[in-house]
């Protein structure tokens, strides 16, 4: 089980959980002292530089450094940071090692300080060939298995180190609260507390112990974005949201505070724009919330190019230079791609006009240096390849099958259609079924994931991991819809269908796997106008149900795409949304029966466009109708809940007991459960504690998640789980903004066991943090 992770009861008041080393801090001020002011801006900015595009000649070829921009870059401008191109391409190991240790030799010879090097190595090794990939966040969340999101982590800052690359831009822990976004699959699903737990899960696996010394297989961890990035009122990447306060502070703020407690050392900023305020002009967020109410010194690192959007974008400067001064003076201490050097000039200029005070300079590049000693990079700016034995090894393999396996969600199985049984002839069919791209989804050897089929080679697609546990024999592969090929990010085309093919193959086959959802996309060329499966995909499923065959829909895809028509069709659906390279044998270990579905859902899956909303809204409805079900499926007919999942067995709830019966703030609430396995085969079963407070002065939201754990148990078996909680876990912030626990009767829920329990005393925290 995850309890050693389990820290939802042991919140510190406030403050950054890194102590500061003092040796390291006698560092930074000597080189404050020394450095001119443009070697000060150098250090604040980061660049990216070209690397070869052309895919095959990069193959043969490697890495390639554009060496004049380089030394222009690190020699003229002392540049502190360069970070992957979107357009780059994975790598060998090899190549990136080498290529980075050219990077800090120069860097020591021109500037004598290392260069911090950051890249997006979102769900394992993302652009380093033969590494590991893990599924996506959306996945991992699915799991709700915190060892698996820090061992995962663990293993990507291992495989990332081995490349020299000491700061990665993970993990991903906005709120994926609009099923429409085109980046919800990158983080940890619609919930709070989950993306708080694995976001803390996920840092402690890339920092590893101590984050003021970070070890030799160990990366500064990055997160992002801050904050509130996953609910734009379009459902489009990077536009406008409108977050009440007490929403951003009780919701949105909450990772990224946890992650800054235990440890997190840089922070990337929300692209968007908030109440008309964009995130990287927000100094009370930058500033106040994180550096100042935290006492944090670690570093913030803009967005893409997104000082330049204050002016080009978002309106709020109506200079480059203006766009510079809002920016700096928020917070930020270093700027992902200010497009242009001139950054440097116009900073210096503003330096030297008093209008970006000089100790705002020295607090940021006091931060860039920080974290360049924490990693340690002073005393050694590389690595040697040769000291990674374990990257891409079988070890790590079995971890990433793993996660696959705990994080595809069976959702439905009429009559036990699953698993499937060996000997029978499958249909299989769909745009997804033979695609390593489908499965891998965006940031997945490119930033469009438009690779995956040709670096993931050594993987198996649906189809080859189904015709190795079936036999090739039993499979008959008709796609009937297919993807369009690659072209200027037009994942949504489709080939002309061909689903007369496959319906004529389905008179061979005893049942039908039907994979359909989406190509891979990533950030806004992943825009949608309608969140609707595609209407050829739909076609091909209702063309198939009419043959009379077993249909078992696979759901491959990042966010949740409204299936209602064709749901009823089909007998078996499992949601595997973005498994990635081991997604392929995981969903046949499942489909077979080798292995037992534990995964649960970590979105809300919505049945209707007019029906969006997360488990958590806050209803307008009474209590009374509160039963075995989410009252919120009730009210807004939805697919799927959040947090639901089927396996092979059953599981029974007993006896949920909590050792009180009224609690404070400080009181620790100590539930326990009696879970069985009733079925016949052995699984694992994730245990959610959601709690409910009836009467608020604020509307109180439905039903939160406050804490999970997850247990193994054999047929028969019965374990007693038990979960903690801190009194002031169920706190909320109030419409003034603060904390607040209030006197009153509260629910607690645990599978289908309901307890009740008061609150004695209300508490007001009158600082801004529990
Ligand atoms: C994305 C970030 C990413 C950065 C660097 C941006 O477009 O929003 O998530 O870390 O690019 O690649």
């Amino acid at each position: 089980t995850s309890s050693l992770l389990q820290t939802g009861c042991q919140q510190k008041t406030s403050g950054s959980a890194i102590p500061s080393d003092p040796a390291i801090e006698e560092n930074i001020q000597q080189w404050l002292k020394k450095m001119t002011l443009e070697e000060k801006i150098g250090q604040m900015c980061q660049i990216t530089i070209d690397v070869v595009t052309d895919f095959e000649a990069s193959q043969k070829n490697g890495f390639t450094l554009d060496k004049e921009k380089l030394d222009t870059v690190i020699g003229k401008y002392k540049v502190g940071s360069l970070l992957n191109v979107p357009l780059s391409i994975a790598q060998k190991k090899e190549k990136w090692a080498e290529a980075i240790k050219q990077i800090q030799e120069l860097s020591m010879k021109e500037i004598g300080i290392p260069c911090i090097y950051g890249v997006d190595q979102i769900h394992g090794t993302t652009y380093t060939l033969d590494g590991t990939m893990f599924p996506q966040g959306i996945n991992m969340a699915a799991t709700f298995n915190r060892d698996l999101a820090k061992r995962s982590a663990e293993i990507s800052a291992y495989e990332t180190k081995a490349c020299n690359i000491p700061w990665n831009f993970a993990p991903v822990v906005d709120l994926g609260r609009d099923p429409r976004w085109s980046r919800m699959w990158e983080n940890y699903g619609e919930d709070s507390y989950v993306n708080t737990e694995m976001g803390k899960a996920a840092v402690a696996g890339f920092q590893g112990e101590d984050p003021n010394h970070i070890g030799k297989y160990n990366v500064a961890a990055c997160m992002k974005h801050y904050m509130g990035y996953g609910v734009p009122i379009s459902g489009k990447d990077r536009t406008p949201s409108s977050i009440s306060r007490s929403d951003m502070r009780e919701k949105h703020f909450a990772p990224f505070l946890a992650a800054v407690r235990n440890g997190a050392l840089s922070v990337m900023v929300n692209s968007s724009v908030d109440n008309g305020m964009p995130f990287h002009a927000n100094k009370e967020l930058l500033t106040q919330w994180l550096k100042e109410d935290l006492n944090w010194d670690g570093l913030i690192v803009t967005d893409w190019a997104d000082i330049n959007n204050l002016c080009v974008r978002d309106h709020i400067a109506a200079t480059k230079k203006e766009a510079i001064k809002i920016a700096i003076n928020a917070g930020i201490d270093m700027s992902m791609v200010p497009y242009e050097v001139s950054f440097c000039d116009y900073l210096k200029e503003l330096v030297d006009e008093g209008e970006v005070p000089m100790s705002r300079i020295d607090d940021a590049v006091a931060r860039v240096l920080r974290l360049k000693y924490r990693l340690g990079l002073f005393d050694k700016p590389y690595w040697s390849v040769e000291e990674y034995s374990k990257f891409g090894s079988e070890e790590f393999a079995k971890v990433a099958l793993q996660c696959a396996e705990e994080s595809e969600v069976l959702v439905k199985n009429e009559n036990n259609v699953l698993p499937l049984a060996k000997g029978k002839k499958i249909l299989l069919t769909g745009p997804n079924a033979n695609s390593m791209r489908c499965l891998n989804g965006g940031w997945s050897y490119s930033w469009q994931g438009h690779r995956a089929d040709e670096c993931a080679q050594a993987y198996n697609t649906i189809y080859e991991s189904l015709c190795n546990k079936y036999g090739k024999e039993n499979i008959i592969y008709e796609p009937g819809v297919t993807y369009a090929p690659y072209k200027n990010d037009n994942w949504w085309e489709e080939n002309k269908p061909e689903i007369s093919k496959a319906v004529a193959a389905a008179g061979r086959a005893d049942v039908i796997v039907a994979c359909v959802g989406e190509n891979s996309y990533c950030e806004t060329p992943g825009n949608l106008t309608d969140l609707n499966m595609s209407s050829n995909q739909q076609e091909l499923v209702k063309a198939l149900a009419k043959t009379g065959k077993p249909i078992v829909l696979i759901l491959n895809q990042g966010r949740p795409r409204l299936i209602k028509d064709i749901e009823p069709l089909a007998k078996a659906i499992v949601n595997i949304m973005l498994p990635s390279n081991y997604g392929g044998d995981a969903l046949a270990n499942l489909l077979a029966g080798d292995s037992n579905f534990s995964g649960k859902m970590p979105f809300t899956y919505p049945k209707h466009i007019n029906a969006l909303a997360t488990y958590d809204y806050k209803p307008c409805e009474n209590i009374g109708q509160m039963g075995g079900n989410y009252n919120y499926d009730s009210v807004m007919d939805i697919q799927w809940p959040f947090g639901y999942g089927l396996s092979y067995t059953t599981y029974q709830y007993k006896n949920l007991k909590l050792d009180k019966t009224a609690f404070t703030a400080d009181d620790e609430l100590t539930f326990t459960v009696d879970i069985t396995n009733t079925g016949k085969m052995a699984g694992k079963e994730s245990v959610l504690l959601f709690s409910k407070d009836l009467v608020a002065s604020s509307t109180p939201d439905n039903i939160r998640l406050r804490n999970f754990d997850k247990i193994a148990l054999e047929p028969g078996e019965t374990k007693t789980v038990t979960l903690k909680l801190k009194g002031s876990d169920m706190a909320f912030v109030g419409y003034d903004g603060k904390w607040i626990l209030e006197k009153g009767d509260f629910k607690f829920k645990c599978g289908d066991q309901w307890i009740d329990a008061q609150c004695s005393q209300t508490k007001v925290w009158e600082t801004p943090n529990k």
